[in-house]
């Protein structure tokens, strides 16, 4: 039985599954839905030019978030696709201009379209390397620094993770990566808009970023390619050449607007924003550990990102809490295979049992979450926890 009062709109702690679009954002993108619906790269006339000049100014919005140059930056679908265009890519423009480097070194917890890329590539003459990472989710560096060697084309590592937050040591794993001649990625999908990020001060060639884990809309994303010295890649996809060559097909104008625009809101805000989810996500934890004797945190508690906990409860399955709050929107980060639903492998690698990793859930905090809706969190778990120990 749930003892919390029904609510008018569930509570929304999901925040890296994805994040709503700021109404800044929406506004901002509905001129050029109909309005100024020309193609970007019709030239020829004005609802083209329009086009084109509004996304070269949110190509440079999307730039200055991280310290780019806005011709460094490739738009694409999202991560997914620029985690691909970045990996896959670098590999085969390498296998085609005999580089003969064939080592890939990532890391365990990371996204599956990175783990799955570079799987992928094994098919092609690579040598894919999956790094473990220590019991707190960081990359242990002397780890990387034995694994990377002179036939390493590239290291793929994630900025922030999407399960438990934490921030790997970019600088560090830039430089290692640099000593050996390697190519550095970095899935920035967490990061970007988050914490500060500059490609040029952590020594970043290939960075990914999402317009909805930033409160722009889905369906839009970039790839950072370094120019000095040249990241060089292969398209994956054939077509019109557009995005000078890496990425062909019409450029969604409407998603990119958003996308600029929710970058520059990011970039405007993302000091005293951190501080308010630090506090509110420091409220969480305190409510949560007052009322749930013996939860615990997963994941470095000091590296990690303002808006994220991953919190393992005693004695209740993460299923049976989700259950007994049905107005509250929290994940496990597990996949759901075919039949039966399998432990987070980020867990998993963290040395987490699978019953722990059973009874965890992940509680994302973002730009919209009130003190109200995180008094209410602690209020629910905490009931759906005593209704576990009464049954
Ligand atoms: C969400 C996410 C992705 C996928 O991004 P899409 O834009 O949805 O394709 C990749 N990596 C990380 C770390 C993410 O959080």
């Amino acid at each position: 039985m749930n003892a919390m009062p029904p609510r008018n709109r569930p509570v929304y702690l999901d925040n890296h599954a994805t994040t709503p679009c700021d109404p800044r954002v929406v506004e901002a993108m509905l001129p050029w839905f109909n309005e100024k619906f020309g193609n970007p790269h019709s030239a020829e006339h004005r609802l083209g030019q329009e086009a084109e000049a509004a996304v070269e100014a949110a190509r440079e919005a999307v730039a200055t978030l991280i310290g780019a140059e806005a011709r460094e930056i490739v738009l694409t679908s999202g991560a997914t696709e620029s985690n691909n265009i970045a990996i896959k890519g670098a590999a085969r423009f390498a296998a085609a201009h005999d580089n003969p480097r064939r080592r890939i070194v990532t890391v365990a917890t990371e996204h599956k379209c990175v783990l799955e890329s570079v799987a992928d590539l094994a098919a092609e003459g690579f040598e894919p390397v999956v790094l473990p990472v220590r019991p707190d989710g960081l990359l242990d560096l002397a780890t990387l620094h034995a694994a990377v060697d002179e036939a390493t084309l590239l290291v793929s590592v994630m900025a922030v993770n999407n399960e438990i937050g934490v921030t790997q040591d970019l600088a560090a794993i830039g430089r290692i990566t640099k000593e050996a001649g390697a190519l550095f990625h970095t899935d920035a999908a967490q990061a970007a808009g988050k914490i500060p990020l500059n490609v040029n001060a952590l020594g970043i060639d290939l960075a990914s970023i999402s317009g909805h884990k930033l409160y722009g809309p889905k369906g839009v994303g970039a790839l950072y390619v370094r120019r000095r010295p040249r990241a060089r890649l292969a398209p994956l996809f054939s077509g019109g050449g557009q995005e000078r060559g890496l990425r062909s097909g019409t450029l969604p104008a409407p998603l990119i607007v958003g996308f600029g625009e929710a970058c520059q809101i990011a970039a405007a805000g993302m000091a005293e924003e951190a501080k308010r989810l630090t506090s509110l996500r420091d409220r969480l934890w305190s409510g949560l550990a007052a009322a749930i004797p013996g939860i615990t945190l997963n994941g470095s508690s000091e590296a990690r990102i303002p808006g994220n906990l991953n919190v393992t409860f005693p004695g209740r399955t993460a299923e049976a809490l989700m259950r007994a709050c049905p107005d509250l929107c929290v994940s496990t980060g597990s996949a759901c295979s075919s039949a039966a639903v399998e432990p987070s492998y980020v867990l998993t690698a963290l040395g987490l049992p699978p019953d722990a990793a059973a009874r965890t859930l992940r509680l994302g905090l973002g730009r919209f979450t009130s003190e109200a809706d995180v008094d209410y969190a602690v209020a629910a778990l905490a009931a759906a926890h005593r209704g576990a120990e009464a049954a």
